[in-house]
């Protein structure tokens, strides 16, 4: 088994986007962009793709799926140059935004232009002059979200709306019923690209769990965040209400760290993302909203603060860190209520993971700060709270705004104490 993997490996060492027929310009892009050799899904979507086929794709975000899609795309663009050349469909807008992305970095030396509109059903129905009967290339990124988010109908109109004569790249994390039946609806035989992702954890990523008294929670968390400081972390909440608290109380112990969730305003999770990324804050709280479909490249350590309900979901948010060949960590609280679903976490994954190594006395030595900074993000989850029914004033909700309590707790930056 050891050798096959082995081989497998070593053969595909020796592709380059060279022998995928990627052409020359193009190749150049990839090495200024550090790319230095294709990822699986490219090398088994780009060759069928440049041969005008269509493909099925079964890969997720962090294996490189958008180059695969993307740089047959630009390939026959240079051939063939037009405006409005291809449309990409995503569930979400920060997807979008990642998306055009990598176009805008990829077709930088042919100076590709790609907009993010929104919701294409608005302007279809309302931009005089705006159509897609262009359009060569349709690409559904995400198909098993865009279905799962009821974007069904949606989907439809837009089929019916561009040419059939196109090529259409499907891409999905998971091969549902749904995506079936869009599969039958928009693609001609296509061709099944498939990297085997599913449920298996990359060998680079090393996988803890720490055991512990729930009321210890936001204790331990201060002491992992300094044992590994220096370390961009994405923590994992299971509620908006959370994820808030917990980015209030680390801001108050004077760690960088900024929310994502659902109750924030497209503008603020952009910002947020943004920050992030620009490594001007190196705590992402994150609710399950964030943990599939971003692309967040430099997370080393995913911590899961609140034990992810549905294992799948322990995937997408452990997939946040070691991508791209690189290493890293994932860390799961497991507290007196959370046994079961750990065992569930487990027996999915197939393997039984080690205990995060902790010292009991350095954590209740944080307890007293911790404390306070816990009452003190109390105060200012409910002066939000309090603010948010007032209309016309501007939401905090990036936990970055003045509230009078945003005071330090003593000590400033928090510290490791060496313990003699
Ligand atoms: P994706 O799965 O398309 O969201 O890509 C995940 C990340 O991998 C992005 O940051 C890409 O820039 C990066 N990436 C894509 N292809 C390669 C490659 N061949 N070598 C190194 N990084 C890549």
């Amino acid at each position: 088994m050891a050798t096959h993997v082995e081989d497998e490996e070593a053969q595909e060492e020796l592709k380059t986007f060279k022998d995928l027929g990627v052409t020359d310009v193009l190749c150049e892009t990839c090495e200024q962009l550090g790319w230095k050799q294709p990822t699986k899904i490219q090398i088994e979507a780009i060759p069928v793709a440049l041969q005008g086929r269509d493909i099925i794709g079964l890969a997720e975000t962090g294996s490189g799926k958008t180059g695969a899609f993307a740089l047959p795309i630009l390939q026959t663009l240079l051939e063939n140059p037009q405006r409005l050349y291809a449309l990409v469909l995503t569930p979400t807008r920060e997807l979008a935004f990642q998306i055009s992305e990598q176009f805008e970095a990829l077709g930088s030396s042919i100076g590709v232009k790609s907009a993010t509109p929104g919701r294409l059903i608005d302007h279809l129905e309302n931009t005089k002059g705006f159509n897609l009967r262009s359009i060569k290339y349709l690409v559904m990124d995400e198909a098993d979200r865009i279905l799962n988010m009821d974007f069904e109908t949606e989907v439809d109109k837009i089929l019916k709306v561009i040419p059939r004569d196109r090529k259409t790249f499907l891409f999905s994390a998971t091969m549902t019923k749904k995506v079936q039946k869009l599969q039958r609806a928009a693609l001609r035989d296509p061709v099944k690209c498939a990297v085997s992702s599913k449920y298996q954890t990359v060998e680079k990523l090393q996988q803890y769990y720490v055991f512990i008294p729930s009321k210890f929670k936001d204790s331990y968390l201060v002491y992992i965040l300094n044992e590994l400081a220096g370390n961009s972390f994405m923590i994992f909440c299971s509620t908006c209400n959370n994820t808030q608290r917990v980015a209030y109380l680390l801001r108050n112990l004077g760690f960088t760290a900024i929310p994502l969730h659902g109750q924030m305003s497209q503008n603020k999770r952009l910002g947020s993302l943004n920050k992030f990324k620009a490594k001007s804050r190196s705590i992402l709280l994150a609710t399950d909203v964030a943990s599939r479909g971003l692309d967040i490249p430099h997370v080393d350590v995913v911590i899961n603060l609140d034990i992810p309900t549905h294992s799948k979901d322990y995937i997408h948010r452990v997939g946040r860190t070691a991508r791209a060949g690189r290493s890293g960590k994932a860390i799961t609280f497991v507290t007196q209520y959370d046994v079961e679903l750990f065992q569930r976490i487990e027996h999915l994954i197939g393997k039984k993971l080690p205990a995060f190594p902790t010292q009991e006395e350095e954590v209740m030595m944080l307890n007293e700060r911790v404390s306070e900074a816990q009452r003190f993000a109390r105060i200012e989850l409910r002066e939000q709270g309090e603010k948010k029914k007032r209309p016309r004033e501007e939401d905090a909700d990036d936990a970055e705004g003045s509230l009078g309590v945003r005071k330090k707790v003593a000590g400033g930056k928090f510290k490791k104490k060496k313990v003699h």
